[in-house]
């Protein structure tokens, strides 16, 4: 345990210092003055899709509407139209909408902070949960999407097969110091270096202390 805990510190100190916090992607950013309700919406935006569409197709709809009730009232052809470079634009767009309806109607037009009320909203799964809950209302949780889940894994942290058990087990060996970088930090690591199918392991930061559990190709 104490091996794994040098070996996560130093990881963490190596990508902490590749992945500044300035370079990060479009809803870490959004960090910075805080919108849960802006928020929610890019993070659904963002499933399924690489991180400069999600920022186009964020920045397009809050020019026109940036409230449940302004979306609500968009014909669902118009709201389409507006999130089309964010990819399955038409299941998106009634996503969009119903997470919208139930916000004014079972929270009063305001995103809830708990886990609990957030799952309870048809279309928001954990990872969006989590991420409206740690970027919104800065508590303490570890967004996992399959980067976060994918990394850990390789790296010996944990052995898990969800994203779900990966939240539970990470939680368990990662320093809460790190938590709030974490999603961050291994979400650019994995759409550069380590990616799904062949990691770049040739040109990897933290190689040298990476067991690289399950990867069958590399480059
Ligand atoms: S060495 Fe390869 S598998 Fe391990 S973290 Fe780096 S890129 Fe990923």
């Amino acid at each position: 345990m104490k091996k794994q805990q040098n070996n996560i510190d130093k990881i963490m100190k190596v990508l902490i210092r590749k992945y500044p916090s300035n370079e990060r992607t479009t809803l870490n950013r959004m960090r910075k003055k805080p919108n849960a309700f802006k928020i929610l919406i890019s993070c659904l935006l963002s499933l399924r899709t690489q991180d400069k569409n999600t920022e186009i197709a964020s920045k397009k709809l809050f020019a026109v509407a940036e409230t449940p009730e302004a979306i609500l009232k968009l014909p669902i052809k118009k709201l389409e139209k507006l999130i089309f470079s964010s990819g399955h634009y038409k299941k998106k767009a009634r996503t969009l909408k119903s997470v919208c309806k139930e916000i004014i109607e079972r929270f009063n037009g305001r995103v809830p902070s708990t886990k609990e009320e957030l799952l309870s909203i048809k279309g928001v799964g954990p990872k969006t949960a989590n991420i409206v809950m740690a970027f919104a209302f800065r508590k303490h949780v570890l967004p996992i999407d399959t980067h976060c889940h994918r990394i850990p894994n390789r790296l010996g942290w944990v052995k898990t097969k969800t994203p779900e058990e990966t939240e539970t087990e990470l939680e368990k060996v990662l320093p809460r110091k790190y938590w709030r970088e974490f999603n961050a930090i291994f979400v650019q690591f994995g759409q550069t270096i380590c990616q799904p199918i062949s990691p770049f392991c040739s040109k990897c930061p933290i190689a040298e202390y990476c067991p690289k559990i399950g990867v069958e190709r590399s480059r």
